[in-house]
């Protein structure tokens, strides 16, 4: 792991914690909970990598520890090992059922129980790089369309809590076939490979994206810019791509051209994220028809009726339907 990974010891006994504290303070950072309370507070508050839990406690048992934990979308995945002195097959069998990764019986064998948390942190590890690697695009480095859904409904949330503006831009490579088909399939990648580069260059402000959306389709998210500075930024894109000429893999330069379409809202209630894509992407469209190598921004100044009249003709659908 980057950062040293977090643990969180739950038990009653401050004999326990403290055997556990010197037995794992040098495999990762520990935090401590002496009663079930404590432990579900922590444990969202921390979000551990793995949570060392007692069964046996005044209060709330670690049985109903578990179930809360796994009740929370905060807490769901987090590993948990039961660490106990209930020591029968019926026990051990209704901990793994509640969602336990593992079952320690008290009193334990120190070097067993260091063992088995190292190995569960290395599993921990291992999702992690496996989740990221999945939000991965394999071909250009940048985020693919799975964290764009995960971000879009991230910044649209954080957006309506703050009433910001969303902006949001599609950018299609123009006649892209055509690299394909004179330059071969290996200069063609090489040229998505410049763009995403290129565009990630361009994104500067933290929580500024970009990802390949799929194709030679790339999607940029721009929370807190309105219209004015979007589509200004849209344009300062589609100028570089269209004055930079690309390197092909034979040292070539390559010009290639982008339509943008750009859709800008402040997310309310009543209103859904896929609105806005559709928006830029309908903007996207018009780009194209209009003959390529422009920015089109979406109209997003209507009132709810207008929303709904262009809804029913498929047009830019803002408002939730009714
Ligand atoms: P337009 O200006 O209307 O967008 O025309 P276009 O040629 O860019 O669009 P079209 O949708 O007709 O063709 C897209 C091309 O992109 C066809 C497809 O083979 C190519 N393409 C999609 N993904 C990849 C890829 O990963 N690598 C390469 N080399 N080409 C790809
Ligand atoms: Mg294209
Ligand atoms: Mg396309």
């Amino acid at each position: 792991m980057n950062a040293d990974p977090t643990v969180l010891i739950v038990d009653d006994e401050k004999h326990n914690r403290q055997l556990l504290t010197e037995l794992l303070q040098h495999e990762c950072r520990l935090h401590l909970a002496k009663n079930g309370e404590q432990a579900l507070a922590r444990a969202r508050e921390l979000q551990p990598d793995l949570i060392l839990l007692d069964v046996v406690m005044p209060d709330m048992n670690g049985h109903s520890v578990i179930r809360q934990l796994k009740d929370d979308d905060r807490t769901r995945d987090t590993p948990v090992i039961f660490i106990t002195a209930l020591d029968s097959f019926d026990d051990q069998k209704i901990g793994l059922e509640l969602g336990a990764v593992d079952y320690i019986t008290k009193p334990f064998h120190p070097p067993i129980v260091r063992v088995r948390v190292r190995n569960h942190l290395r599993l921990v590890e291992q999702r992690r790089l496996l989740e990221q690697l999945a939000m991965l695009d394999n071909l250009t480095g940048i985020p693919n369309r799975l964290r764009f859904a995960e971000t879009l409904e991230q910044e649209w949330r954080r957006c309506l809590r703050h009433a910001l503006p969303l902006s949001m831009i599609v950018a299609d490579i123009d006649h892209f076939k055509r690299i394909n088909d004179t330059y071969g399939h290996a200069e063609g990648d090489e040229a998505l490979r410049s763009v995403a580069q290129a565009l990630k260059w361009a994104i500067h402000r933290p929580g500024d994206f970009v990802c390949r959306y799929g194709g030679e389709e790339f999607v940029l998210l721009l929370p807190g810019a309105d219209e004015a500075g979007a589509s200004a930024f849209a344009e300062a894109v589609r100028q570089r791509i269209a004055t930079t000429p690309f390197q092909t893999l034979d040292g070539q330069p390559l010009q290639l051209t982008l339509s943008l379409g750009g859709a800008s809202h402040v997310p309310t209630t009543s209103s859904v994220s896929d609105a806005l894509f559709h928006a830029a992407d309908r903007a996207l469209y018009d780009a194209k028809h209009a003959g390529r190598n422009r920015v089109v921004w979406a109209n997003s100044s209507l009132t709810p009726n207008e929303a709904s009249a262009m809804q029913a003709q498929a047009a830019i659908p803002f408002a939730r339907p009714c």
